[in-house]
Order: C-alpha cells, then structure tokens, then sequence
C-alpha cells in the first residue's frame, strides 16, 4: 500500500520520501488509519516490523493540523536510551519537511544535557521521547509543559516491565491529562501487558503482526559488495561449489534480465521469470525447475511466496529484500523438508539499511562472507550512516519567536536548531 493512500499532509509524505519508504509495511498499513481515526491502540509487533513509523507518522500528521504550541504534545516512552535515540532519528528523517520538533530525553548523559532537555520541555517540544527515570525526573522539578499533551505511546511496553519501570510509567501518567489517545506497542503480550493495558488503554483496537521466522536449519550469509561486484560473484559462487538447484532472487526484472544474459553468456544453464514473460513460458520454466532439469532458475519476487518447489540448495539474493518478511519467504525457498539450504544475500551500499532492518527482525545479524581475493575490498557494512548523522532529536523549543519567518506550513523550515549532539 502506498503511502498516498492514508491522505497523509504532503511536506510528511516528502519526509516519508526521503527516509526511503516506498509502500508501508503490515502493521504500517493497519495501524495508521486506526490511529489517524483516534483510537487507542495495543499492538504486538516486533522491532524491524516497522512499528515506528507507523506510529510516528499518524502523530506528526495530526500535530500539523492540531498541535498546541508551546507545549509537549506527544510522549514516547522506552525502555533504553538506544531506542529513544534510535527513534529521534527516524523522527528526524520524517519529519524533515515538517514544522515539528521534538527532543530525545534520556538519562546518563552530562549536565549540559539535562540543561538542555530542561529548556526544551519547559517551553514545549511537539514530541518528546524518554525513558521512564530521566522523565520522571525532570516531571519532579515541575516545569514540563504537559497540559497540551494529546498522545502516549509506549513503545517495547514488554522489556519496560521487565526492566522494572511499572511504576516509573504510571507515574508518569499521573502527570498527563486524562483525555489523550495512548498507543501500546509489545512484542509480546504477556498477562501483565494485558493489566498494564486494562489500566491505560480505553477501547483499544488490538492488532497482532505475526512474523514468520525462517528455519533453523537454513545457512544465512552475507557479501557486502558494489552494485559492480554482484555480476562476477554470483558467476563465481556458481562456478565454485557444488549446488545442483539454485534460484536467484531480484528485486527489478531489469536485473533478471541482465543476470540471466550474463549467466548465458558464460555458458550457465539457466532460466528467468519475471512479468513480461507469458504464463505457460514462466510455468514450463517452473516445471523444468521443479524437476531438476534446469539447475539455475533467475526470478522476481513473484516466485517468493507459496510456490512449494523441494529441495533447492541455494538462494541467492541478488538485491536485499524490501522486508523482512519478503526475506523470510524468499530464503524459505531452500531448506524446505528434510534437506539443509543456503541463503545468500548480497548487500550493495545503498541496501545496507534494509539488511540492517533484516537482521533486526531476524533479532540477530547474518554472518558476512569475506570476498574472495580476486574482487578487491567491498565497502564497510555501516549502515545507517549514510542517511542519519546520529544524535539525540531536534527542535525542542524551535517554536520560540525570532526564528526568521519560515513562511509557515510549505517546504523546509527554517528554525531548526543545530543538532544536539550528545558527547561519547
Ligand atoms: P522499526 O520496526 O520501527 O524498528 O523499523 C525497522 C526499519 O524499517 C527501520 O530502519 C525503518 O526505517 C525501516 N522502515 C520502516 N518503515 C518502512 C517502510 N515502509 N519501508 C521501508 N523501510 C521501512
């Protein structure tokens, strides 16, 4: 589902945009509209599912029509500074276009932080992500401006009990007005989330993202390469070992095609599918594949789900898959029934944050493969660094007069302070 489609405010679908996002994920296409319509929510969904954005969108959405200024508006609560870090900086590339600031309040910093942290709250920053200990207190000193707040989410509510924080959140919540929209996310639902939620959610509607997991048994590695190195190691992997049935996952047809011309012309036996193709040429190939005659078969993603082809020792991701699930169902193709498989996935720059949105799903990294000698160095695997300069929000207290007259409402504004950056 394209983003388009909730009716999301323009300069947010450029931030939207620009963070990469191309169509929402599951639990982005459920939730949004539900908290766009007010309700309460209580969600199981993992980190990696894309959870964030599905609730950071709808927020910065709403704030730009409703927002009080002067105020906090919404508040994010987690349970590690990582995570409120992590989160500032998915907010940041969101809301770029945006007039919406916000501000990451965690504990174990300096002074100066706090100083910092304590100006913005006292003149209202849009939304403010904290952890439990830090909030409560500045919440003590009595200066955070909360009357105007409309928004609770709770984020990975689960690992904050477990942490201990139970009472830190409803403290907490003593703070805020009793009218608000609270938002709960958990990757599991143990009973106690359930108490927590009964306490603090009014009619929530539920929404459970199952993921699937892929087998144990499966080999997952990774080749950190350029675009250029893709061609040669799929020609090399082929040529080096001893895989009787391989099927190469692309993204783009594009790529089917070229792969596949390549592969030929160093004499490969092998195949493609892909749309352009008419349906008794794709299911001949299949056919063909399925029986073992074809060894190597090149395919788009419409092979990726619910096709039950046996005993497939390879899959090669020539491109990253666009999520996880898309991973999970792809390297599913191998290692089905009794028979072990290896994955492969190539990882060129540019895809480096969707593995790394991957490997968070997974809930562990896939091994990166060394290249061979002959292809030169790959580049470093670092995602995240390209897109994020890391830190700790924006904004708090942007609203304050003088800041030049952005013109309000279109394009970048102009009042976004420098970025505070917390000290190693
Ligand atoms: P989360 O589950 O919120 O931790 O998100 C996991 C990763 O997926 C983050 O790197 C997000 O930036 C990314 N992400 C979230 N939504 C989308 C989307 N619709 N398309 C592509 N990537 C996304």
């Amino acid at each position: 589902m394209n983003f388009r489609e909730f009716g999301l405010n323009d300069n947010l679908l450029e931030g939207i945009d620009a963070s990469g996002y191309e169509n929402a994920t599951p639990v982005q296409e459920q939730v949004i509209p539900l908290i766009l319509a007010g309700r309460d929510i209580i969600a199981s969904a993992q980190t990696g599912t894309g959870k964030t954005a599905a609730f950071l969108l709808p927020i910065i959405n709403n704030l730009m029509i409703s927002r009080i200024e002067d105020q906090v508006n919404a508040l994010v609560i987690v349970p590690t500074r990582e995570l409120a870090v992590q989160i500032a900086q998915n907010l940041e590339g969101l809301s770029y276009f945006t007039p919406i600031s916000s501000i990451a309040v965690y504990g174990g910093g300096d002074g100066s932080n706090f100083t910092t942290e304590k100006q913005a709250l006292s003149r209202g920053a849009d939304i403010v992500i904290c952890t439990p200990g830090r909030m409560i207190a500045h919440l003590n000193m009595g200066y955070v401006r909360l009357q105007g707040l409309h928004y609770l989410v709770l984020d990975e509510a689960d690992r904050m009990l477990d942490m201990g924080f139970f009472d830190d959140i409803m403290k907490i919540i003593s703070f805020l007005p009793l009218k608000r929209q609270n938002l709960l996310f958990s990757a599991t639902m143990p009973p106690k989330i359930r108490d927590l939620a009964r306490k603090i959610l009014h009619e929530p509607a539920e929404i459970n993202i199952a993921i699937s997991k892929p087998p144990a048994k499966i080999i997952q590695q990774a080749y950190i390469v350029y675009e250029t190195q893709k061609i040669p190691l799929v020609k090399w992997l082929l040529g080096s070992r001893d895989f009787k049935s391989i099927l190469v996952f692309c993204s783009k047809k594009h790529n089917v095609k070229q792969l596949t011309m390549e592969l030929k012309r160093s004499r490969f036996s092998v195949k493609e599918i892909h749309s352009d193709l008419d349906q008794p040429t794709r299911e001949q190939t299949l056919l063909e594949f399925k029986s073992r005659r074809l060894p190597i078969l090149i395919a788009t993603d419409i092979l990726s789900r619910g096709i039950d082809i046996d005993n497939i020792d390879l899959v090669i991701n020539y491109d990253v898959p666009n999520d996880g699930e898309d991973y999970v169902h792809r390297i599913g193709r191998t290692a089905r029934a009794e028979t072990d498989g290896t994955a492969i996935t190539f990882v060129s720059e540019k895809e480096q944050n969707k593995m790394q949105a991957i490997e968070r799903l997974l809930g562990h990294p896939v091994p990166k493969e060394v290249l061979p000698e002959q292809f030169g160095p790959g580049p470093d695997y670092s995602p995240g660094k390209a897109r994020h300069s890391g830190g700790r929000g924006h904004g708090g207290g942007g609203h304050g007069g003088g800041s030049g007259g952005s013109g309000g409402g279109g394009g970048r504004r102009n009042f976004r302070p420098q970025q505070q950056r917390r000290p190693k």
